[in-house]
């Protein structure tokens, strides 16, 4: 890999990381290499070998280390946990002058892996390389893939699977349980490094840890709003897995929606719905007041003047969440401007869908041609909305079918077609990965595959339970 690495991370002090090279594996294989996204990063993609993306040979420049985070899992705090299987190689600045992170997932043990193998199977890293490039082509903030190889070992879960690591990119990987790691051994000075160092990297115009807050607050309000208006569940939004960039990140249990509905839950260790589709706005909140409580002491030396100020942030978080949201929600219905009656026209067309079981994607596709009859179909369901619709769309001034064409993607990574791609690849068939990220990157257009690609899953296709791919 000939990447100019700068590791700004590595040079803090000792107790944010442990560093170690990648355990080697006996025969990698690469499959897939992002050239886009490579060639954006400054790295020539004909440079990244499998060897070194498998972790058997360390990149000139990299300096390979397991974060150290803590974080609350479903509720329930846990002081360290840290990369337990993936590792930092370093960083490179990109063509745009952004610094990246790029990440072996699935490495090897380290200092952090409480149990477990260090390794991960090749579905999960399938399903991120996917899920996590579709997102980033539907225009919402994520980690990327730059590459996967197979690591020609076997991995032991439920039954024996082919080992794989995923090259993950990020503009960082520093996590609310990243704050929380040191918040909760009352290391303040600790505090204020990481504190410096999220700023600088990330939101150089903040003021401080209050401005951090602020910052991240807005981030998140934007990335949760934008995940559900494409009908996205992270379904593991523990605080370790909140970034303080506002990108998406671990891709774990996650699922897109077919059938609307906004209970809707697919993780299998999620008995309690905690994460569920329409509480993930919640959840935000919950976990930047974890974010607020660990900067505490360096928003204010006065503890009472400390959470005032922390709570008028976090007070923000609804109207930025929803002024965000009813945006993307009126594109998705053709509208740029604001009328008061919009949010009951939106929710009037969600409520329909929900009691219709309307298929959350396509029944919003369907508005841009201008009939979702054959989405809403219970009776008088579409009728009913329709007039309301036409007759606001009337006061609308520009082209509103673009709006939505722009707005409403053709094609999501449907839970069916990535668990169908992951079982051909275990088989050796490649075939459908790469035409699922073929058709994924071009969300919005409809290309020979569409039709195909937006057909939601028949009965016996329907993918009911994901699972955290360790
Ligand atoms: P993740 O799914 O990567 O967010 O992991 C959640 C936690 O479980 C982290 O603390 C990891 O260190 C740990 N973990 C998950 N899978 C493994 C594995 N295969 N080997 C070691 N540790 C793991
Ligand atoms: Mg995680």
């Amino acid at each position: 890999m000939k990447a100019a690495f700068d590791n700004s991370f590595a040079r803090l002090p000792g107790q944010f990381y442990a560093k170690q090279a990648p355990v080697p594996v006996p025969a990698p294989r690469l499959f897939a290499v992002n050239r886009e996204l490579a060639t954006r990063l400054g790295i020539d993609p004909d440079s990244l070998t499998a060897e070194e993306l498998a972790g058997n040979a360390v990149p000139e420049g990299a300096e390979p280390l397991a974060q150290l985070y803590a974080g609350h899992q479903f509720g329930n705090f846990v002081p360290q946990l840290g990369d337990g299987r993936a590792l930092l190689l370093g960083e490179v600045v990109d063509v745009d002058g952004k610094r990246r992170d790029i990440q072996l997932k699935g490495a090897g043990r380290t200092a952090f892996s409480r149990g477990g193998d260090g390794r991960a199977w090749l579905g999960p890293v399938l399903r991120e390389y996917v899920v996590s490039e579709a997102m980033h082509a539907l225009g919402i903030l994520t980690t990327r893939a730059l590459a996967a190889v197979t690591t020609g070992e076997d991995v032991v879960r439920e039954t024996i699977l082919p080992g794989a690591i995923l090259t993950r990119v990020a503009s960082s990987h520093l996590r609310v349980g990243s704050f929380q790691a040191f918040g909760a051994r009352g290391d303040t000075e600790a505090l204020r490094l990481l504190t410096e160092h999220a700023i600088a990297r990330h939101y150089p115009e903040a003021d401080g840890a209050l401005g951090l807050l602020k910052a991240v607050t807005e981030a998140q309000a934007k990335l949760i709003a934008a995940w559900m208006s494409v009908g996205f569940i992270h379904g593991v939004m523990n605080t370790d897995n909140m970034a303080i960039s506002g990108e998406t990140i671990d891709y774990g249990p996650c699922a897109f929606m077919d059938a609307y509905h906004p209970a809707t839950v697919f993780s299998s260790i999620d008995q309690q719905g905690r994460y569920a589709y329409q509480n993930q706005p919640n959840i935000g909140i919950w976990n930047l007041a974890q974010l607020a409580t660990a900067l505490l002491p360096l928003i204010d030396t006065d503890s009472d003047a400390a959470i005032d100020k922390a709570e008028e942030v976090l007070h923000g978080f609804p109207d930025l969440f929803g002024a965000e949201w009813i945006r993307l929600f009126r594109a998705k219905i053709g509208l740029v401007t604001a009328e008061d009656g919009d949010g009951a026209l939106i929710q009037g067309l969600l409520g329909r869908m929900a009691s219709g079981q309307a298929d959350f994607t396509n029944t919003f596709r369907a508005l841009a041609k201008g009939d979702a009859s054959g989405e809403l179909t219970e009776t008088g369901a579409w009728d009913s909305w329709a007039s309301d619709w036409q007759a606001r769309l009337d006061r609308e001034p520009g082209d509103t079918a673009a709006i939505m064409r722009a707005a409403n993607p053709a094609v999501i990574p449907r839970n069916h077609r990535v668990e169908e791609m992951i079982k051909a690849a275990v088989a050796g068939d490649y075939t459908p990965f790469e035409r699922l990220n073929e058709v994924l990157a071009r969300p919005y257009e409809d290309g020979p595959l569409t039709e195909d690609y937006a057909r939601p899953p028949k009965p016996a296709e329907r993918v009911l339970r994901t699972f955290c791919g360790t």
